[in-house]
């Protein structure tokens, strides 16, 4: 028999609950650090920024965590999302392996944002609050904080990476239409934001530099917090609605994957697949390998250091020990907006170094090239970013038909590319090169920008 083209769930099977990686980790992952006093950081150290409620996720040890029926209602927009089996794209490459994909771009950001955009939003709104800041790459975080803003009644004011800005018209559209107000970052409007600005006047800005605008003006005022749309374990949980409605609708073809693959610009998509299927792994019932694939122009997981670093370029943020390419890194403007961080979540840092995972980094050539087979075939125009997953996916399946291997891969097709066009007409008119990094120049960045960090140990 062969398997569905569309594998839904009911409206009444979406998921309850979040899952907590953390309860199940084989190690502890070490702590987050305040950079004054080198230990670790406490509630109320973060409390100028997050609700309690979102603090208490960040540290809870509890294996699961209740998603809020005003949550759940807003969800249910989107959710479930549908699990496709790629026959056409298999076909394609006339592979024996079975190729999977969980496609989020059916949310209204276009994208899995929204999947943590609406708790955070949700509990700020509980706890009184006001407006949210944020800082944006693509664009696509900053249109799920504006929609979920919309949702509870709160401000939203938005950060977004100039070269971004400048690339993408219709993301800033997109964000107004919600109700957001959008800046160029760096901006006159932050010290942050004035102080790149008199060093570079032309810079293009980084996600890095955009963080620390929002968090500066988010800590100015008792009645602002400040959104991350990636990065730190309660946004990593939030996103695990996404793995266990596709463990479920694996099951419901009776199908059990061998490979995992996602793409990671601060690893929320790719641990909100895989969380759940390491849970599984670790329980002895499921044995996926498990691969996060970055770009080669920052590729803070197979070339980054394993160091605490600040999460933001002017170090307003805890000291957070994960794979950086340096808190000052500015990569290049390629097209994947999304994966331009300097560093890695602390959660999929850890899990790399304990072997939990693999990682490999893909020329956005080639994801290009993955990604307009995949709309020639399946019909969906990928957003940049999985292009990077649909690149290794496919590198699997010609393994595959080499080998005769019938390999279940799964993908998190984590959002559509209907608003990056402009990259794609790029990449067909020749346009778009290739950037690798010289491993021992960017070591040598990567310490200098270490060695200016307070002491810790
Ligand atoms: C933001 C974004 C990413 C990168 O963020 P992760 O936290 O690594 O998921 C990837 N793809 C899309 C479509 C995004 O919007």
């Amino acid at each position: 028999m062969t398997t569905p083209t569309k594998i839904l769930l009911p409206e009444d099977e979406l998921p309850t609950r979040w899952y907590n990686v953390l309860h199940d980790l084989p190690t502890p992952p070490p702590p987050v650090l305040h950079p004054g006093t080198g230990q670790p950081v406490g509630p109320d150290d973060l409390a100028p920024l997050f609700p309690m409620d979102l603090i208490l996720q960040e540290v809870s040890q509890d294996q699961y965590v209740d998603i809020p029926g005003e949550v759940l209602d807003v969800y249910r927009l989107w959710r479930p999302s549908p699990l496709y089996r790629a026959h056409r794209l298999e076909k394609a490459l006339d592979t024996p392996a079975r190729i999977y994909y969980k496609y989020e771009g059916v949310s209204p950001a276009g994208s899995h944002k929204p999947n943590t955009a609406v708790p955070q939003a949700y509990y700020n709104a509980k706890a009184g609050i006001r407006k949210l800041t944020t800082e944006t790459g693509a664009g696509q975080w900053g249109t799920a904080l504006a929609f979920a803003c919309a949702q509870y009644g709160l401000e939203c004011e938005v950060w977004q990476v100039r070269a971004s800005y400048d690339q993408k018209p219709y993301r800033r559209a997109m964000m107004k239409v919600f109700g957001a107000t959008v800046h160029a970052s760096p901006s006159e409007l932050t010290e942050a934001g004035r102080k790149i600005l008199a060093e570079n006047p032309g810079s293009t800005g980084s996600l890095g530099i955009a963080i620390s605008e929002a968090v500066e003006m988010a800590v100015q005022d008792e009645t602002v917090h400040y959104a991350l749309g990636s990065v730190l374990n309660h946004v990593l949980m939030h996103q695990t609605v996404i793995g266990e409605e596709a463990l479920m609708q694996l099951a419901m073809v009776g199908e059990t994957p061998d490979l995992i693959v996602g793409c990671t610009g601060g690893g929320s998509n790719f641990g909100g697949l895989a969380f759940p299927f390491l849970r599984e792994k670790w329980a002895g019932r499921q044995s996926p390998v498990v691969r996060a694939v970055e770009p080669e122009a920052c590729p803070s997981l197979t070339q980054g250091t394993y160091a605490y670093d600040f999460g933001d370029t002017a170090g307003m943020t805890p000291l957070m020990k994960m794979h950086t390419l340096g808190h000052d890194f500015v990569p290049d403007p390629i097209h994947s907006g999304g994966l331009r961080y300097h560093g890695m979540s602390p959660l999929i840092s850890h899990l790399y170094e304990t072997g939990e995972i693999e990682a490999i980094a893909k020329p956005q050539s080639e994801c290009f090239a993955a990604g307009v087979l995949f709309a020639r075939t399946e019909g969906i125009v990928p957003a940049p970013e999985p292009t990077h997953a649909l690149a290794a996916a496919i590198d699997e399946a010609q393994r595959c038909k080499e080998s005769g291997e019938e390999k279940v891969i799964l993908t998190a097709l984590c959002g559509h590319g209907h608003l990056d066009l402009a990259a794609y007409d790029a990449y067909l008119s020749g346009a778009i090169t290739d950037r690798a990094w010289d491993d021992a120049e960017l070591q040598a960045s990567v310490a200098r920008a270490l060695e200016r960090l307070p002491a810790v140990h």
